[in-house]
């Protein structure tokens, strides 16, 4: 199907652009044969503006990232102000005034214990130096426990495509090509539900937690961390957890002195509801892996939080080799540090968690309403996100067959309808910034319902 880029009225610039597009830029998650170039020129608030001039909502947040719109003057300002300072310096044995100051707000509005910040690039660096911190852990702790190697992790979990990240990273269409070069964790059944008529139903919290509980005994003093996505599992398709599986999982590997690594990467800066999905069950993670919405979807950044306990066992003379001999060049890089600042000012200034709930709302209407078409078999809300799982029949939760592309013909229509979409396989997934306004939303609905609609009614 055609974007609405390529059928109006696109100059004989843009057309070459296009060109460009498809011969030279290999997209992300994308077969590039069928790749129809859209090209986003502009974008103000919850919308994006193509170079053919066509204006869509941004139901993506750009990939899960943008948190108070694009060009927020707020943020816009103080990138320019940091560029006039230094654009990029190292953080391999120096600093920055701007990244310092970032480092002190993350740790302010953490849950409480996590005072240290490691800064890398995105997503699936933040995991990967989890990881590597976790297994270093255990080889230096006061009283070491070098057997600890293992990770344990959950059924369809997604933590980032980098090597490590797709070793604890379960979904399999994703990850089982490169199975022969990662380390095989030892996999938990997700406690979140897919589609309930389709698949096996999600396990309930007792007995997802009684799993937990039963491969820890089973693999005693050999797991270094159970890694996790608390409240929901995004890129698994919105699997949204039972309530209390979080406090229950943290409980238990604390009893068998398991680290808890949290990717916050999807679910952190409000996505849920709270500035963190762990707040929302009291929660205070050994490690805390944040990126998409850390700058508020200006620029590429993460970060890995841990506490003291984690920390010291890596102090000592450098003979000693206790180093974390681990970074990225463009870690704690200045520009993304103030606008990541600039971001939780901006949250702080205009009470943006506290506009959430009315919006939520509103999201949780639209996505029950359209849980009744005749090819809506699942609708899966969690905070501002929603999932809305299309099958071929209702009444036995027959999925399509993925080669029909039922989720990506539903988001390329909605296009046409003056949205952009990403869906997660059959999953259509609405994910607006959280700036979006009540209107905004009801848009959205409207574009995602004739998406769905031309895509499963025809
Ligand atoms: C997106 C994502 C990642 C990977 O982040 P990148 O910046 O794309 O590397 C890791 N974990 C979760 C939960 C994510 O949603």
């Amino acid at each position: 199907m055609a974007s609405a880029a390529s059928s109006g009225a696109a100059s004989p610039a843009a057309d070459r652009l296009a060109d460009w597009d498809r011969r030279h830029v290999w997209h992300a998650f994308t077969q590039m044969q069928e790749y129809e170039p859209l090209l986003i020129e502009s974008g103000q608030g919850a919308w994006l503006v193509d170079n053919a001039g066509h204006r869509y909502l941004d139901g993506s947040a750009s990939m899960w990232c943008n948190v108070h719109g694009h060009r927020h003057p707020k943020l816009d300002a103080a990138l320019a102000s940091q560029a006039a300072k230094v654009a990029h310096t190292t953080n391999l044995g120096l600093s920055n005034p701007t990244t310092v100051e970032f480092a002190r707000r993350l740790v302010e509005v953490a849950p409480p214990g996590l005072e240290k910040v490691f800064f890398s690039g995105d997503g699936s660096s933040a995991v990967e130096a989890a990881l590597k911190m976790a297994f270093q852990y255990w080889r230096q702790a006061a009283r070491p426990e070098p057997d600890r190697t293992r990770f344990v992790a959950i059924g369809e979990a997604y933590h980032g495509d980098t090597l490590g990240a797709i070793g604890v990273g379960g979904v399999d269409r994703f990850t089982s090509l490169f199975a022969p070069l990662t380390f095989a964790a030892i996999r938990l059944p997700s406690p979140g539900g897919p589609c309930p008529a389709t698949d096996r139903p999600a396990p309930a919290l007792d007995e997802a937690l009684a799993t937990l509980d039963r491969t820890l005994a089973e693999h005693r003093g050999t797991v270094a961390a159970l890694v996790m996505e608390p409240l929901v599992q995004m890129a698994a398709g919105i699997y949204v957890h039972p309530p209390g599986y979080l406090r229950g999982a943290r409980e238990i590997t604390a009893r068998h002195g398991v680290l808890l690594i949290l990717d916050e990467v999807a679910t952190g800066f409000g996505r849920t509801g709270t500035l963190f999905a762990c707040e929302q069950e009291g929660v205070s993670p050994d490690f805390l892996c944040l990126a998409k919405g850390l700058t508020a979807g200006y620029l590429p950044m993460a970060a890995t939080l841990t506490t003291e306990r984690i920390w010291n066992a890596f102090l000592g003379p450098h003979g000693d080799r206790r180093t974390f001999f681990h970074g990225h060049t463009y870690g704690g890089n200045p520009l993304a540090a103030a606008v990541g600042l600039a971001s939780l000012d901006v949250f702080r200034e205009e009470q943006v968690l506290a506009s959430l709930p009315p919006k939520i709302a509103r999201l949780w209407e639209h996505a029950a309403r359209l849980g009744r078409l005749d090819h809506v078999g699942a609708v899966r809300q969690c905070g501002l996100v929603a999932g809305l799982e299309l099958v071929a029949d209702k009444a036995t939760g027959r999925p399509y067959a993925w080669q029909e592309k039922r989720g990506t013909q539903a988001c390329l229509a909605a296009r046409h309808h003056g949205a952009l979409l990403r869906q997660l396989g059959d999953v259509v997934v609405l994910m607006p910034p959280l700036c979006v306004t009540l209107d905004e939303i009801d848009q959205l609905a409207a574009a995602a319902e004739a998406g769905i609609r031309a895509a499963t009614e025809a």
